[in-house]
């Protein structure tokens, strides 16, 4: 009989493949590596098919050229800017490409960052906006012993701007999502700020319905309040999902630093920047709005670069596989996947309908977020919660779950359409829609206890 560590060892003939994978300490001896790459992807097996996880916005598919450079490039430390200078270039080109497809004015100076994700992105445009409230106050003379810095933003927020409150002290202030619009409504937000506010946050893309706030409302309220306050109020736009989406679907809507109050944008690149986890996106309309005291100098070339990041060592491939798509695609590139991405959204979105038992929140025609929750009238036995089983049972992970606070009553279902969701696919998964209705219509038995208000799935 072979050993484990003879070369020719069938994998599945070997001992190891009888033994636990997932160990608490350390094995003694090495395994070969041929059983060891089977046996570690074997253990990942049931974890579905990322392709059919209608739950998340991050991608889930690359073409394999972008793959490979990607697999080829993981050895570049992204922040050793003197050690891979073409590599730090790239980044910066990834920069000025969004400055100006957020169109910042070049005269205004605008710089900005790669990061892991929108989160470590919301971190830094955060701290600036603390930073600068902090050096205003100063400017005009007044004390900033003893006062709480506040952040106004709509209770749809991404976990990530509670987490930046907490870590950073911050008073978090939530605008209660409107039941009309289901997002940020202008008219209210001046009731939550006061000469403690650090800034706004409109949100393009919430993560829970996907509406898009109204960030040019907001800004006409900022414009209001700022003629008349010595504190002037900012404006800091989360688009973790919209930015890279609305910039090509819809370039005639406001929404990014052609509003004066913008002051900083984030995105996630691994959302509809088309790039694998974990990139990110901050970028500020001109250095003025960037405190000094957050740069870092870092060594290049013998001098200094400076640099602004939550993390440091990381590897570049995330970066360099966000430019490859941007050199790849081009803008009618992006415009193309994205509205095709947008059809098929809109197709599952009318299907739904069509089928009257559900009330729409989202059609997917600003980003390709299908959201709805069952018609108060639909007189059936399941809930959504048995219809995300039903859907399981053929792949498709849709994550049924309540809405923030005020609106907690409400479950809702969201289906994130993604580049690789082709028109087919997404055929195929109305065909399934239907049957798992039809099926939960006949079933007797039912798992879920329709008073409940769980999340289930991946809600980001
Ligand atoms: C996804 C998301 C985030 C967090 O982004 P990561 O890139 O996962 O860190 C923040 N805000 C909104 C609105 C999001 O949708």
């Amino acid at each position: 009989m072979l050993k484990d560590n003879h070369q020719d060892i069938p994998i599945f003939g070997s001992l190891l493949s009888d033994e636990e994978v997932l160990l608490n300490s350390l094995r003694k001896e090495p395994v070969n590596s041929k059983i060891a790459y089977q046996l570690l992807k074997d253990q990942l097996i049931n974890e579905g098919n990322a392709r059919q996880n209608l739950a998340t916005f991050c991608q889930t598919y690359m073409e394999p050229e972008a793959a490979l450079l990607m697999a080829e490039t993981m050895e570049k430390n992204a922040i050793d800017k003197s050690e891979y200078p073409e590599t730090a270039a790239v980044e910066q080109a990834c920069v000025n490409i969004l400055a100006d497809l957020w169109q910042a004015k070049k005269s205004e100076k605008p710089i900005g960052t790669s990061t892991v994700g929108s989160s470590e992105a919301c971190m830094l445009a955060g701290l600036a906006m603390k930073f600068r409230w902090r050096d205003s106050l100063k400017k005009r003379g007044l004390d900033v012993t003893g006062r709480t810095p506040n952040l106004v933003i709509s209770s749809g927020y991404q976990v990530c701007w509670e987490k930046f409150c907490v870590y950073w002290d911050v008073e978090l202030r939530e605008v209660p999502m409107d039941s009309t619009c289901l997002s940020l409504n202008p008219e209210h937000v001046l009731d939550y700020v006061d000469e403690n506010t650090i800034g706004i946050v409109g949100i393009l893309g919430i993560t829970y319905t996907g509406k898009f706030d109204d960030i040019k409302g907001l800004n006409d309220v900022v414009n209001e309040y700022n003629q008349s306050h010595e504190h002037q109020l900012v404006i800091h736009v989360d688009g973790a999902s919209g930015a890279m989406f609305t910039s090509f679907i819809q370039p005639e809507l406001p929404w990014d630093f052609r509003l004066n109050n913008v002051v900083s944008i984030n995105t996630s690149g691994h959302k509809y920047g088309l790039v694998y986890p974990g990139v990110g996106w901050v970028l500020w309309r001109g250095e003025a709005y960037l405190p000094k005291e957050l740069m870092f100098e870092v060594s290049y070339l013998g001098g200094s670069m400076p640099t602004m990041a939550i993390n440091f060592s990381r590897s570049a491939s995330q970066i360099i596989g966000q430019y490859y798509n941007f050199y790849r695609f081009g803008f009618n590139g992006y415009r193309d996947i994205h509205s095709r991405t947008r059809d098929v959204a809109m197709k599952i979105a009318q299907a739904i309908e069509a089928t009257n038992r559900f009330e729409l929140f989202n059609t997917g025609d600003n980003i390709p977020i299908v959201c709805y929750t069952l018609k108060k009238e639909t007189d059936v036995k399941w809930t959504l919660y048995d219809l995300a089983d039903r859907l399981q049972m053929r792949g498709w992970q849709v994550p049924a779950y309540p809405l923030p606070k005020e609106l907690d009553d409400i479950i809702v279902q969201r289906i994130v359409c993604r580049a690789d969701l082709g028109e087919n696919r997404g055929e195929a998964f109305i065909r399934d829609f239907h049957d798992c209705l039809e099926e939960l219509d006949k079933a007797h038995i039912l798992f879920h206890d329709d008073n409940k208000k769980e999340t289930q799935g991946f809600t980001h």
